[in-house]
């Protein structure tokens, strides 16, 4: 080898950016509007205000700012945990004896485990500024609710934190880390709110959805004053908060001469993706590179790959604004799928979009391929990665194992989400046989299609 890169590069304090990049000023093509679901009108940012607090509605909205200041706070607090590390992954091309270059970005290094207090502690920050008193959230596998709860409690700010009640189930401890930092945790649905107890009756046994936890999040925040909603993937403005991960890879890059010529990540409701492509999709959209970009998702929840792209609520309950988006269908209810981050039944409208568009490819993986791939991974990298962001590992050493066949060198970057210590339950299925995999049929999907909102925009 001419130049020997090494095997973690750290950014210095004063090269971490200091602004987000909004992807969407860079879009000829903008998403569709938010629409107010009562009058199918596009939402003022004063509608989003009961909801979420001013200036992450304003961000919500904004599609031409290109690129937003990081206010110093946050600057500040992200340095406690940043720069993350980009990771040559030497031993797993080794493994793998393929010619290709294999880089990650790695953001399990704390304690969310995730990526997810990049924008938590962005939301938190905002809501304090307005002198807001407490958040409500929904939290999938767990790692956003305690990015909150870690993000609240540096603001001092109540939270209130419904879990879907599978994974409440499933990881006893995550309630445990969250209460730590005070969040009182409600596993969803529950009966303290109306919506919660609509579904309880119709189905009493159900293991719950992000979808549904959201709802019962929203009404909590508008019925107790003082309180707003806060969401930790799919919206436009935790797409912008995420930017960070991909600018801090972009710099490493360049600092090792490299451009990836694949970009790969996990899609849940594509905050991670969505970050870590933004400033090569930058490129692509302006004309100075073409990346390919590819988006990974569980065969389970298959939104890219088989959902419709039309306006769908972005909550089961039916009371967020309406949001153009590849969906299975608000009350689509994916099967327990191990990598709960991955169980969202739509997909952020900017991913949404440019997937539309071309710009963007997306493959699905089950479950057992997922694991068996993490695996690999844990025992050449020696990082237990999320299941969620397994997948995106999967994916990278598929096209890892393309080039050994064609013998070309590669440079493939994928987005290492998040540590997986409290999937135990979900490696232990794998590592005894008894994982399955389970794949929706059309019919199952059908019916989520045929609840999706008639929208005829005039
Ligand atoms: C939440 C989560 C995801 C999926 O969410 P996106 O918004 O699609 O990024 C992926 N990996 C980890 C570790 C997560 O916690």
């Amino acid at each position: 080898m001419a130049k020997k890169i090494p095997h973690r590069l750290y950014l210095t304090e004063e090269q971490m950016p200091k602004q987000w990049y909004n992807l969407r000023a860079d879009m000829n093509i903008k998403p569709d509007p938010l629409l107010n679901p009562g009058t199918l009108k596009p939402v003022h940012v004063e509608e989003l205000y009961p909801v979420f607090c001013e200036a992450l509605a304003a961000q919500e909205l904004d599609n031409t700012t290109r690129y937003i200041d990081i206010p110093e706070e946050i600057q500040e607090f992200y340095k406690m945990y940043r720069p993350s590390p980009l990771i040559r992954a030497y031993n797993l091309e080794k493994a793998l004896k393929t010619p290709a270059k294999i880089y990650y970005k790695f953001e399990g290094n704390n304690t969310s485990g995730s990526h997810k207090l990049n924008s938590a502690i962005a939301q938190a920050y905002y809501a304090k500024e307005q002198g807001l008193t407490g958040l409500t959230t929904e939290t999938g596998a767990g790692q956003w609710g305690t990015a909150l709860a870690e993000a609240c409690a540096f603001y001092n700010l109540d939270l209130t934190v419904y879990m879907v009640k599978v994974s409440y189930e499933q990881k006893p401890f995550r309630k445990t880390v969250m209460e730590t930092f005070d969040a009182k945790v409600i596993p969803s649905p529950s009966n303290t709110t109306r919506v919660g107890t609509a579904i309880l009756k119709d189905n009493p046994n159900t293991g719950g959805s992000l979808g549904c936890a959201i709802s019962e999040a929203i009404e909590k925040a508008t019925s107790a004053p003082g309180y707003r909603y806060v969401l930790g993937s799919v919206l436009n403005q935790v797409v912008l908060h995420q930017s960070i991960i991909g600018l801090e890879s972009k710099i490493a890059m360049e600092m090792l001469d490299e451009y990836p010529d694949v970009v790969i990540g996990c899609a849940g409701g594509g905050s991670n993706l969505g970050g870590l492509i933004a400033p090569f999709m930058q490129d692509k959209l302006t004309g100075k590179a073409t990346p390919r970009i590819v988006a990974v998702e569980p065969a389970s929840c298959p939104s890219l790959t088989r959902g419709r792209y039309a306006y769908d609520f972005c909550d089961t309950g039916k009371v967020t604004p309406l949001a153009k988006m590849y969906t299975l269908g608000s009350s689509f209810i994916p099967s327990a799928n191990h990598a709960g981050g991955l169980r969202y039944h739509g997909m952020s409208p900017i991913l949404s979009r440019l997937y539309h568009d071309g710009y963007m490819e997306a493959v699905s993986v089950e479950q057992t391929r997922v694991f068996e791939a993490a695996v690999l991974f844990a025992k050449q990298e020696t990082i237990l990665p999320a299941p969620e962001s397994a997948h995106a590992i999967r994916s990278a050493i598929d096209e890892a194992l393309v080039c050994r066949e064609t013998g070309e060198a590669k440079t493939i970057l994928f987005g290492l989400t998040g540590t997986g210590y409290f999937d135990m339950t979900a490696y232990n299925s794998y590592l005894t046989n008894s994982m399955q995999d389970y794949i929706p049929s059309d019919e199952d999907l059908q019916k989520g299609f045929d609840q999706l909102p008639k929208v005829e925009r005039l």
